[in-house]
């Protein structure tokens, strides 16, 4: 028997006004591996990880979590996810920020030391959220997300705007989580940066999937041409 999905879409739409920004969606996300939500810019990714969350209601299709609706409690304990830049406190440091997350949360301050341990910001947690680069600012928010050990982790195109540093850096953070067996679902809108990443891709355009594989898989299609597009 198939372990359960940890995430299964099926036939979800979505408009806002004239726009379809969803067309009837449906994929699974197994337990253990790491998603990259493949697609160009409006394709209707971050629509998608909003009604994973619970921030957007589908107009038609089914959604479940953990075998559960979007946005409930047995959900949300269970999901952490990054599809904003966090509102950090820019005057207090990385750790001080993070504390307050984590006691609204009930957890104590060895899970906000553990996390600033995971995305390697240990080193300069004391530091004002100021004087954090963009990239320190991201991975702060991933921390933020980690809180209490999530079973799935949702980051929003978490590159989006880093330098180079930043990107490697974010880059193998989200490795290294999927090595520890966390289920990630990623969105992005570069190829290369999927497949050095993820176990398998989802790609979605204009509100639909047009491919949904094995990285290698999607590599070799003959039809991948629109992927070519986004190599950027
Ligand atoms: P990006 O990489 O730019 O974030 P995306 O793939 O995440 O793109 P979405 O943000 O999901 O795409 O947007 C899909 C389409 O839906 C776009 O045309 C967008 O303008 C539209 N859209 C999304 N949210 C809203 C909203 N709240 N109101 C009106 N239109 C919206």
């Amino acid at each position: 028997v198939a372990a359960a999905a940890t995430v299964e879409v099926r036939g979800v739409r979505k408009s806002f006004g004239k726009v379809d920004a969803l067309r009837g969606v449906s994929l699974e996300v197994l337990p253990g591996q790491v998603y990259g939500l493949l697609g160009p810019n409006g394709a209707g990714k971050t629509t998608l990880l909003r009604i994973l969350l619970g921030l957007v209601r589908p107009d038609a299709g089914s959604v479940s979590v953990f075998g559960h609706q979007p946005g409930t409690p047995e959900v949300l304990r269970q999901v952490g996810a990054l599809i904003e830049t966090p509102a950090f406190v820019p005057h207090l440091s990385g750790r001080t920020n993070l504390q307050v997350l984590a006691r609204a949360k009930g957890l104590p301050d060895t899970e906000v030391d553990r996390v600033l341990e995971v995305v390697e910001l240990r080193q300069r947690r004391n530091d004002r959220f100021t004087g954090y680069s963009l990239g320190m600012g991201q991975r702060l928010g991933v921390a933020a997300a980690l809180l209490g050990r999530p079973k799935l982790l949702i980051l929003d195109e978490p590159t989006n705007g880093l330098d180079p540093e930043g990107v490697a850096s974010m880059r193998s953070l989200v490795r290294s989580l999927g090595a520890d067996g966390t289920t990630v679902l990623f969105s992005s809108h570069q190829l290369g940066e999927v497949q050095q990443i993820c176990d398998r891709v989802v790609v979605i355009d204009r509100g639909l999937v047009i491919a949904d594989d094995t990285v290698t898989a999607i590599r070799d299609q003959p039809g991948s041409v629109a992927l070519d597009l986004w190599a950027t």
